[in-house]
């Protein structure tokens, strides 16, 4: 390496914290903040591996915003506020418009959701990114996998299955599409929108939630198991995009992907009955973006499961994963 461990750090990483509640930052052993008393701190830590949680050919700011994205959808989904995180950084190499570029771009979109970068590791190593992201919850609200109970409806936010189309697209580039199209799932995939103003709005009223990084189904079935319920979702309530459309253009390949697609970062949650009116009023006010695609029912049998139906009909997928894990 030609700049040392501590010139990249002191070089690319240290900055002024942007909030009165670091004390220590970057430089010292540790980091020390101050957390409100009336708060409670909530932790989370992704790892981001080249060439399988992004593309080899992802740019140094691209693969910022995407670790800096996917990781704080983590603390959406269970309505916190971002506040600080660190960074594990691992290189293989040292080069100096790779990690200007890099930090610019984590700095831009952490200062978007003011969250302050407070510490961290950088070590040499096939290129590997761990982002822990620290946010706060009042004392007794929380939206957990945990929580839905039976007769809640189910809702999720936004347009599901762009990240299995950004995917493709990325991976293909003979798919015909507009430059727009384009843009829009390359942003999807790289700089997914995390829905941290949603969770916060759904703290008074939601039950149970989870951020869609496996997939619609597999996220939906850990609220099914963690919360000992079944869930009955229609299939034809599922918004997806024009660019998802147009990417798949077959109808059964497009529910496939949506279902089972993944990295869509999208919040998947559940109202109980007497809170439906508030946030059905927050969905016509604008304040969120969801729709309601089913509800929690009754268990039938000893493990929790995700039903699908479509036209009123039961609807089972026939690829290996969704029918393992959903057909009955
Ligand atoms: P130590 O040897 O005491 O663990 P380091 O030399 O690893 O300390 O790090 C020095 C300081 O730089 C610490 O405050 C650490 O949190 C911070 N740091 C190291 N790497 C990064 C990074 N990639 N991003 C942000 N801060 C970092
Ligand atoms: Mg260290």
């Amino acid at each position: 390496m030609s700049l040392s461990e501590f010139d990249i750090i002191a070089n690319y990483f240290k900055r002024p914290p942007q909030q009165a509640s670091v004390s220590k930052s970057i430089g010292d052993d540790c980091a020390i903040v101050t957390v409100d008393p009336d708060l409670r701190l909530v932790m989370s830590m992704d790892t981001l591996v080249a060439g399988r949680h992004f593309p080899d050919t992802a740019s140094a700011a691209q693969i910022a915003t995407r670790a800096f994205c996917t990781s704080i959808s983590d603390l959406a989904a269970m309505g916190a506020t971002p506040c600080w995180f660190t960074l594990g950084l691992t290189l293989p190499q040292v080069s100096e418009d790779w990690l200007k570029s890099f930090s610019e771009s984590l700095f831009a979109i952490a200062d978007r959701y003011r969250c302050d970068l407070i510490g961290g590791d950088t070590t040499q190593g096939p290129l590997t990114l761990t982002l822990q992201v620290h946010g706060t919850l009042p004392q007794h609200q929380a939206l957990t996998r945990d929580a839905a109970r039976l007769g809640d409806s189910v809702f999720v936010t936004g347009t599901v299955g762009d990240g299995a189309a950004a995917l493709t697209v990325l991976c293909d580039h003979s798919i015909i599409l507009s430059q727009e199209q384009r843009q829009y799932l390359q942003d999807r995939f790289y700089q997914p929108e995390p829905q941290i103003e949603t969770g916060k709005q759904l703290l008074p009223y939601a039950r149970a939630a989870i951020d869609i990084s496996d997939g619609l189904l597999a996220d939906l079935q850990h609220i099914a198991s963690a919360s000992d319920v079944d869930i009955s979702i229609d299939v034809d309530c599922i918004p997806a995009s024009t660019a998802c459309e147009q990417v798949f253009s077959s109808p059964d390949e497009r529910l496939e992907k949506v279902l089972t697609g993944g990295d869509d970062y999208q919040l998947l949650f559940t109202v109980p009955e007497n809170q439906l009116e508030s946030v059905l009023s927050l969905i016509q006010r604008g304040v969120i973006n969801a729709t309601r695609i089913g509800h929690v029912v009754q268990k039938k049998q000893t493990q929790a499961q995700v039903y699908c139906q479509k036209n009123n009909q039961p609807f089972f997928l026939t690829g290996d994963k969704g029918y393992q894990h959903f057909a009955s």
